[in-house]
């Protein structure tokens, strides 16, 4: 067939010009030509639903950005060492989303970026090094952002300043463990534990790095107060909470602009990236005027591209779409609305175990039937590509790669999520 021999024509190419082992998602990869809203299309002509993208945050090629950025990259695109109005537009309205107490930003190319110049922040701020990150965490790609991972394999080891603490999972308790207030207290032992380690070793606690929803840990339920509980152990150690807003950010959750609100927390220092410029490739940090004062002069940061005039156009573009579009309240409307469909579903598949997740970032457990604790990666996996075969684009997640990620476009209707439970109960039917 026509598609997979081009399909393969293109894997070997890849391979070739690229090096082997690049990610592709799916057993069939896809190759998408276009984009419109929450719409994908392959080269076939073929339309998908797009119920996984968060980079197209307001939309595929929303007109709104397009024309921004191609009016700014049209006028003048420079570095960032000449004054320009749209940096300080943008900061503006950026700063203006948050607590009043983060009030000054930085500007990046990538969310990895941005996280690396927070951990600066954090030390410059506190004089101290060790930091502290959950076990099952992704924060990017840097030399020293890397090495917080331990989703991904480490290039580096532990390096002697970092201390890890479990991730909060609301469906795996431990033995012993009834509820979620359970398990939480069970991380904050392990958070003092981490804090004495640091603090014995003489590194001090320069902060905690945290998704404030741990979505890529597998977005667990977190019981009221966790965050609050966390941050204040932190700064009582002298220490800093950095908030990765990098999946959590723009209204993602529902609730609010920005996870924190929704996990009820103020963090000092918030990254952020995959969503500000729609996919023109921006990140950055906003942080209190004291942090900001004491990086900027104990450090020289200079970003060449981070915070350009077209950057910044793309950023204030996709900010005025969230307002007049009013898409953290459809996040939360159609996050609810789908959550209820899918629970209702799920009662009729043995092999889900779980559904949860906030606003339009949620996803399902699947288990072995009648064993909770069982993970299922293969049959997650197997819906996840039948689901691309019959036309809706999501992901999996989590420790085990058993859960569903559903995490659309913000313009996601009830429509689309009537659509996407659609085909999903022809596959889960199928399996
Ligand atoms: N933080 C989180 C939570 C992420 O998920 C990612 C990317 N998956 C990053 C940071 C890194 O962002 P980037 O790829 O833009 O460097």
């Amino acid at each position: 067939n026509m598609t997979s021999s081009r399909t393969q024509l293109m894997m070997a190419r890849r391979e070739r010009l690229l090096g082997p082992n690049n990610p592709t998602f799916y057993e069939e990869p896809v190759h998408f030509v276009r984009g419109e809203g929450v719409w994908l299309y392959d080269a076939n002509g073929r339309r998908y639903l797009d119920a996984y993208n968060n980079v197209p945050h307001v939309g595929h090629c929303h007109p709104h950005v397009v024309e921004a950025i191609s009016r700014q990259a049209s006028t003048l695109n420079t570095h960032t060492r000449y004054l320009h109005d749209t940096i300080l537009d943008y900061a503006e309205r950026l700063t203006a989303t948050f607590h009043r107490s983060l009030s000054t930003a930085l500007f990046t190319c990538t969310g990895s970026e941005a996280n690396d110049v927070a951990l600066r922040m954090a030390r410059t701020a506190t004089g101290n090094r060790g930091i502290i990150v959950t076990d099952f965490t992704y924060h990017g790609n840097t030399t020293a952002v890397m090495e917080l991972a331990t989703l991904l394999p480490r290039e580096d080891g532990f390096s002697t300043y970092l201390r890890t603490i479990p991730a909060p999972d609301s469906y795996h308790l431990e033995p012993g463990e009834a509820t979620k207030e359970d398990m939480a207290a069970r991380v904050l032992q392990h958070l003092d534990a981490a804090i004495s380690s640091l603090q014995d070793a003489g590194h001090g606690v320069a902060g905690i790095l945290l998704c404030p929803i741990f979505a890529n840990e597998g977005f667990p339920d977190l019981p009221p107060g966790f965050l609050q509980s966390i941050a204040a152990r932190i700064r009582a150690a002298g220490g800093v909470v950095i908030a990765d807003e990098v999946q959590s950010g723009f209204g993602r959750t529902g609730a609010g602009m920005w996870g924190h609100e929704y996990s009820g927390f103020v963090p000092d220092i918030a990254t952020m990236g995959k969503p500000m410029g729609n996919g023109h490739p921006i990140g950055g940090v906003v942080t209190t005027a004291e942090i900001m004062h004491a990086f900027r002069t104990k450090n020289l940061y200079f970003n060449t591209f981070g915070g350009n005039p077209v950057s910044c156009a793309a950023g204030l573009a996709v900010l005025d779409v969230i307002e007049r579009e009013g898409l953290v309240e459809n996040a939360r409307k159609v996050g609810e609305y789908s959550k209820a469909k899918f629970r209702i579903l799920a009662h009729k598949f043995g092999f889900i175990g779980d559904i949860r997740g906030a606003g339009l970032f949620f996803g399902a457990e699947f288990i072995r039937p009648g064993e909770r604790l069982v993970a299922d990666a293969k049959l997650a996996k197997r819906a996840t590509n039948l689901m691309r075969e019959n036309g809706v684009v999501m992901g999996l997640i989590g420790r085990k790669e058993n859960l569903f990620k559903i995490r659309p476009p913000m313009p996601f209707s009830r429509a689309n999520a009537d659509h996407l439970f659609e085909v999903m109960e022809h596959v889960l039917s199928r399996l």
